[in-house]
């Protein structure tokens, strides 16, 4: 794709011609639904028509789960596939009690077996009913009561031994239903009236759930205990059989547990037994129920870490791996779809207002901002359809027949992130104590950059830099924790070439002293090393810096000023703080949405030595 193609915000007011998302043709089928997953969703088609597996990586939210249920509807689309589902029933063994077995019939002729079977022993019990009511009938008139001075009473002592002979009566009725259970088989899976494959989503479930279970008896004996098949519960990959199996978060299965999935997918079929030691349930194991199905697992980078390499090898040998786009291009066309997706998103919640144009293109910006860079947009869309149901909320709370551009603004306000509410708290608090100069010079004092929060979820924040340069042998000191530290001597050991270079001075013969003020823990400095820089430099030549002015930008050893993440975010941060201008990595100013450039100056920079000139007004 040519860069010609990358649209911007404004253009969307033109592009879009709908007045709202009421006017969008939202389509039925899951797979013509996501978006921005093309490659994926190619290879789901192919794992479809080969029934291979697929092991999904990618960020969270960005339609894994709905591209397992893709591959669902598309095995559902060949009406043979549907027809060929069967029924799984566990029948008692005469031979071994606790061997249940395992019966596949087709579907929706496992409900039949199973009434059929319940008929005919009750049938065979019928005399034994009619036994009990005969009894019942002559206990209740005979031996209750007894004649005494021409007045029939009850005795006491006869009261008693009916109470005993109900409770008996009861007891047997009991055991006769235990009987009738110990005779006919257990339906574990039940696919009557099914006119799609099965999709089970298995996420987080347990092993018993996962791969079945046998039930714990309390009574283990005297007739009343219930037999060991009726106790037999089919697990997902039974109920899967023929479908498809989704197990998202894929990592924390334990080693052992992915061994026994591996063998599940190696044999198609697996017995059910009793997954709790001390249980009674412990005994019993069916014969191999079959738990033929493709698997669809996920899970994100850290993942593929966690998986046993003899699974994974397994998959990729019998199937295929994908990495999810987190993003995609800012087209037209991308556009387009997130016009579907915010209507999809309104038609699926139900209950809210749909989205007038510049509600969308509300909704885009903030996919433009999350992404991280101007040309493109996040694909984080569970998160993004959270904005859209908190927007649509807010504009029903007002009683809106559409939701308007200032209800998304609104729902951003509300929906920030843990990290983007610490940062607001910290600007405020900065504020208060007047840690952030924003104006006059100060030496040795710089305003930097930073980032709070994790690569998915992070939000910016103006953290100053102070630096002392004192003549004499003494090394060096940094205040600053965690990894800002680290940054701070990286960023000391390319300041010193540069300062040798540049003014013939060796650094060494200073102590050099360097404080971030006000760091709090998971404040992220990545960028912060032009900052240090100019504070050293500051420091070492008495030359005053502009406290309007914040800067963002990684120094290399050579004196070059490259990028580094969160751009966005960071100038955000510089206009959120009141700053005047801020100076950023020439390498980053392409990826700075044009709204920005009207909230602040913002100057890009390929060297130091700009950075200085901007900062100081001294050439060097
Ligand atoms: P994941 O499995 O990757 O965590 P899901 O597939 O469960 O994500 O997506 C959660 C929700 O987010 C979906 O129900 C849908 O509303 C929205 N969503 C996520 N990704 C997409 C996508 N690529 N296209 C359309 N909607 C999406």
């Amino acid at each position: 794709m040519s860069e010609n193609n990358i649209i911007s915000i404004k253009d969307l007011y033109s592009i879009f011609k709908f007045k709202t998302t009421e006017e969008i043709n939202v389509p039925e089928k899951i797979s013509e639904q996501i978006i921005g997953q093309d490659k994926a969703l190619d290879i789901i088609k192919k794992a479809a028509k080969q029934r291979r597996h697929v092991l999904l990586i990618g960020d969270p939210g960005t339609g894994k789960s709905m591209l397992a249920q893709a591959l669902a509807e598309i095995l559902s689309e060949d009406k043979e596939q549907v027809k060929n589902l069967e029924d799984i029933l566990v029948f008692p063994n005469p031979n071994d009690e606790y061997q249940p077995i395992i019966k596949t019939v087709p579907m929706g002729t496992g409900k039949k077996i199973v009434e059929e079977m319940r008929k005919k022993v009750l049938e065979q019990t019928k005399i034994f009913q009619y036994f009990y009511i005969l009894l019942l009938l002559i206990s209740a008139f005979t031996p209750m009561y007894f004649y005494y001075e021409g007045n029939y009473i009850m005795a006491g002592a006869t009261f008693i031994g009916f109470m005993i002979l109900m409770a008996s009566i009861s007891f047997s009725f009991q055991v006769m239903q235990k009987q009738i259970m110990k005779n006919i088989p257990k339906l574990l899976v039940d696919n009557s009236n099914r006119t799609s494959v099965p999709f089970v989503d298995a996420t987080g479930a347990f092993e018993g759930m996962l791969f079945g279970d046998v039930l714990h008896d309390p009574f283990q004996s005297g007739g009343l205990e219930t037999p060991a098949h009726q106790r037999v519960i089919a697990g997902a990959i039974h109920k899967a059989n023929k479908g498809v199996l989704f197990i998202d978060e894929i990592g924390t299965l334990r080693p052992e547990v992915q061994i026994e999935l591996l063998s599940v997918l190696q044999e198609k079929k697996y017995p059910i037994f009793g997954r709790s030691e001390r249980s009674a349930g412990a005994m019993v194991r069916t014969t191999p129920a079959p738990a033929d199905f493709v698997l669809v697992a996920a899970g994100n980078l850290e993942t593929l870490e966690k998986l046993h390499p003899a699974f994974r090898s397994r998959i990729r040998g019998y199937g295929y791996e994908v990495f999810m786009n987190s993003e995609i291009l800012f087209t037209e066309e991308s556009a387009n779809k997130f016009v579907q997706f915010v209507a999809q998103e309104v038609k699926k919640t139900g209950n809210i207002p749909h989205f007038t144009k510049e509600a969308v293109i509300e909704i885009i910006r903030e996919a433009q901002r999350r992404s991280g860079r101007k040309s493109y947009l996040t694909l984080r869309l569970r998160d993004l359809g959270g904005l859209v149901r908190l927007a649509g909320d807010i504009a029903k709370s007002k009683g809106k027949k559409y939701v308007e551009p200032e209800d998304v603004i609104e729902a951003k306000e509300k929906a920030l992130t843990i990290e983007e509410q610490i940062s607001k708290y910290y600007i405020e608090r900065r504020k208060e104590y007047q840690i952030i100069k924003t104006d006059g010079y100060e030496i040795g004092r710089v305003n930097g950059l930073a980032v709070i929060g994790s690569r998915l979820y992070y939000s910016g924040l103006v953290l100053p830099v102070e630096a002392e340069v004192v003549p004499g042998k003494g090394g060096r000191e940094i205040t600053a924790t965690g990894n800002l530290g680290k940054i701070a001597k990286e960023a000391i050991v390319n300041v010193s070439a540069v300062v040798k270079k540049k003014f013939g001075e060796d650094l060494k013969k200073y102590k050099v002293h360097v404080q971030f003020l006000q760091t709090y823990e998971g404040v992220e400095g990545d960028s912060a090393s032009i900052t240090v820089a100019t504070a050293i430099i500051s420091a070492l030549k008495n030359w005053p810096v502009r406290q309007d002015l914040a800067m963002t930008g990684s120094l290399s050893i050579r004196g070059e000023v490259l990028p580094v993440g969160g751009i966005i975010a960071k100038v955000e941060a510089a206009i959120e703080s009141k700053l005047k201008e801020v100076i950023v990595p020439e390498g980053n100013y392409n990826d700075i949405p044009e709204d920005l450039f009207d909230k602040i100056k913002i100057t890009p920079v390929k060297t130091i030595d700009e950075v200085i000139e901007i900062a100081t007004g001294k050439k060097i």
